[in-house]
């Protein structure tokens, strides 16, 4: 037995990035991931930094989500973003070269201005153009776009790059981290908790449950019934092409999301669902996801419909069922924290700095209250530990 300060359940972004965060303030910390590190989310992930607001439904999402609530979480993410790279000494293909977020209707056209709105309000500098002046700006938008707002903060990270270098980051600092070990169980013990996998167990004060989609199973070990409700979404990637796209473009009503990365690829994503979500296997992408998906790509950006597909995939996207974020101590389990839920990629250094600064007792750099666990969890000592987890499994309509 072992026994360290700190146990990080679940080695996705959030895991890595709050492992470093630990251990550069001088904690002894383990990470323990059931699979390979980055394998899940958080290495499926479209990778776009979301800094303008976000639109509020992915396709099929039945809760919007409440994109003004999350500004100050991006502008400050933003922040973070900036120095990431020169921080971890790695290169993350961190690109921060602004993105477009279009509109074609009337009702869309009032959804950019409110959300332009908001974004002064927070203190977000973005730009409302009009269809030609948005078509000055990226000739390659098409002739349906008729208003767009240009946020100068919006960008790309390579999310194959991202996770692995926090968990190097964090292990030259002293981290460990263990693949292919589940967390099996969570009992506590006086003042510690014991964390068993089948090669082991480790005692330890502070608890992270970073496990992304599985977050109630995890949740389920400490006998907390923690509300998420898991889905999968798809994503599709062209063929290399010449530099020619240098911005995110996103649409504020139908999720959609497009840019090129620094090998060439288009990758269109923005939250199509999967045709099959599997937690305990794989899941699939399929047909409908891909052709909505294309669609609606290619009459924003026309110039896609030369160019052939490559591949497509599916992952798994930790939603909540108000489609917020969580992060915060589990109530009634001293020494127990959880993060997650939407864009935990873009808020990732951010997440992992905030469940820093409260598990050593400082005051997080931004008011996180509102993602607090207890609106998901059942009161604090209702739950039978024996129960299975509650996880109100996202629909795949496709
Ligand atoms: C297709 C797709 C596109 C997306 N696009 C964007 C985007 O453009 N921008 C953005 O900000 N966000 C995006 N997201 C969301 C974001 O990528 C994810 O929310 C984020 O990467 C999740 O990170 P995580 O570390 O919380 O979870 P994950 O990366 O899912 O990691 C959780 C880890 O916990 C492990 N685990 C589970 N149970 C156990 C256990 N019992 N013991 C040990 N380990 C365990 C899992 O194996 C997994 O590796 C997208 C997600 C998907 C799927």
């Amino acid at each position: 037995m072992n026994a360290y300060d700190a146990v990080i359940v679940g080695a996705g972004v959030l895991g890595a990035a709050t492992a470093l965060e630990l251990a550069e303030a001088g904690l002894s910390v383990l990470v323990l991931e059931r699979g390979a590190p980055n394998r899940e989310g958080s290495g499926t992930t479209a990778g776009n930094l979301h800094i303008q607001a976000v639109h509020t439904r992915r396709p099929g999402q039945a809760v919007p989500l409440d994109s003004e609530a999350l500004l100050p979480a991006q502008k400050a993410a933003d922040g973070l973003w900036a120095l990431a790279e020169e921080r971890l000494d790695a290169d993350l293909e961190v690109r921060r070269n602004g993105g477009f977020m279009v509109a074609e209707t009337a009702e869309q056209r009032r959804e950019l201005r409110t959300k332009h709105v908001w974004e002064r309000r927070a203190g977000l500098r973005t730009e409302l153009l009009d269809g030609d002046a948005a078509r000055d700006a990226l000739p390659l938008l098409g002739p349906t776009v008729t208003a767009a707002t240009w946020c100068p903060h919006d960008g790309y990270a390579n999310p194959l790059k991202a996770a692995p270098a926090y968990l190097a980051a964090a292990r030259r600092l002293g981290a460990r981290v263990e693949a292919f070990t589940p967390v099996t169980g969570l009992e506590r013990r006086g003042p510690a908790w014991r964390v068993r996998t089948p090669r082991g167990r480790h005692d330890t004060p502070v608890v992270v449950n970073t496990a992304g989609p599985w977050i109630s199973d995890v949740s389920a070990l400490a006998g907390v019934d923690m509300r998420m409700s898991p889905v999968a979404i798809q994503m599709h990637v062209t063929v290399r092409e010449r530099p020619v796209l240098h911005h995110l473009v996103q649409h504020i009503g139908e999720g959609m999301s497009v840019k090129q990365v620094t090998a060439g690829n288009l990758l269109l994503g923005g939250g199509w669902p999967a045709r099959r979500m599997d937690l305990d296997g794989r899941s699939s992408a399929g047909v409908a996801g891909l052709t909505g998906n294309v669609a609606q790509a290619v009459r924003i950006l026309p110039f896609l419909a030369r160019l052939r597909l490559l591949r497509m995939w599916a992952g798994p996207l930790a939603a909540t069922p108000d489609e917020m974020p969580v992060i915060g101590p589990v109530p009634g389990r001293e020494g127990l924290y959880v993060a997650g839920g939407t864009y935990a990629f873009t808020f990732a250094p951010l997440w992992g700095e905030t469940l820093a600064r409260m598990i050593r007792g400082e005051r997080p750099r931004i008011d996180v209250s509102a993602f607090a666990p207890d609106r998901l969890t059942a009161p604090a000592g209702d739950a039978d530990p024996a129960a299975p987890a509650h996880t109100e499994k996202g629909t795949a309509p496709c």
